[in-house]
């Protein structure tokens, strides 16, 4: 089942927490509320405003209040054919779907995509044919929304019409993380037939990381899927060191790899989730001690503006540089080491 605005109400009555109904009936006429039964089910109801499951999907005032633009990145100004964006290289992005099965509240997407917009099977052809007579791309991200909370039928249709044309297909979703039931033998075995095909998630919590989700993950794994997780970097939820520590150290033990951390985008209706990109980078040089090194995503801003786009920050390792040596960050935290340049 699927929580809209009035069941929200009745289940929070309920629930006997503090809130104001009229508060999420104003917001969901512009941020329409869905949430999963199961994700729902993972809000803890002793502290819900401090709950990161909670903040991820329950409508919060503070969306009506900010003034950021609808659309900074502006994604359709690079559609080069109905719901198919070129906006890098060698990569294209088709806009399959405008649903999602919950609607979270950080979602770049919330005034556009999901708003407005859906693909029909009738924009598949001409974005076959435009990456035909593009042979620079070679990948394709299947995106929206999210392409698993399609009909499978539909999926199936798009993935069909693709495969001979590219490389690679990488599916985002984070049905893993808002619905893993969906994510069924049947829609695995069919997924499978696609290959090369990977899927990227959005992991943002340690306790989104539950049985439910690894055996969802896991089923996708033994057909040979590779995962991957692009968390978003969000104040109140998991902008520290030690929340971020514990979900990546969670993500590699369920063999999904910690990929992308995004610095929130500065959309309509998502300021409250707004952390600082200085405390992003120190965040991130805590992580490089903590984790292995392949448990540490790269840090991305994406960037707007004519020439924008996704640009991976690292904190800056060399401290001093001179003719024969470099002073770097040691292996523990708080030392340093030289390190000597010169050929000989
Ligand atoms: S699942 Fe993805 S696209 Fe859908 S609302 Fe959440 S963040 Fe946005």
């Amino acid at each position: 089942m699927i929580i809209g605005a009035e069941e929200l109400i009745q289940r929070m009555n309920s629930s006997g927490a503090a809130f104001d109904p009229e508060t999420i009936r104003a917001v969901d006429k512009v941020y329409p509320v869905r949430i999963s039964d199961y994700y729902f089910s993972l809000i803890d109801w002793k502290d819900p405003t401090h709950c990161p499951i909670y903040r991820q999907c329950i409508p919060d005032g503070l969306e009506l209040e900010d003034s950021q633009k609808e659309d900074p990145l502006n994604e359709f100004r690079y559609e080069v054919s109905p719901f198919l964006v070129h906006k890098y290289y060698s990569r294209a992005a088709f806009f399959c779907s405008n649903i999602c099965r919950m609607n979270c509240r950080h979602c770049t997407r919330k005034n556009t995509v999901m708003s407005n917009r859906i693909a029909d099977k009738t924009a598949l052809a001409p974005a076959v044919a435009y990456i035909k007579a593009h042979p620079e791309i070679t990948d394709l991200l299947l995106t929206g929304g999210d392409p698993l909370a399609l009909p499978m039928d539909l999926l199936e249709y798009y993935l069909a019409g693709f495969r001979p044309v590219v490389n690679t297909i990488r599916i985002g979703s984070r049905v893993l993380v808002t619905d893993p039931a969906r994510i069924t033998d049947e829609l695995c075995d069919m997924l499978a037939q696609y290959h090369p095909l990977w899927v990227f998630t959005q992991f943002n919590h340690p306790r989104e990381v539950t049985k439910e989700a690894a055996a969802a993950c896991d089923r996708l794994l033994r057909r040979g899927i590779p995962l991957g997780n692009q968390s978003v970097f969000l104040k109140g939820i998991n902008a520290d060191a030690d929340t971020l520590t514990e979900l990546y150290t969670k993500l590699i033990g369920i063999r999904v790899r910690p990929y992308y951390l995004y610095l929130c985008d500065k959309v309509k209706g998502t300021a409250h989730f707004y952390a600082d990109y200085k405390q992003a980078l120190d965040v991130m040089e805590h992580l490089r001690y903590r984790l292995p090194g392949y448990a540490v995503p790269k840090f991305i801003i994406d960037a707007d503006g004519e020439n924008g786009g996704k640009v991976s920050i690292e904190p800056n390792h060399i401290l001093e540089e001179t003719d024969d040596h470099l002073i770097l960050p040691g292996r523990t935290e708080g030392t340093t080491v030289r390190y000597n340049t010169a050929s000989h």
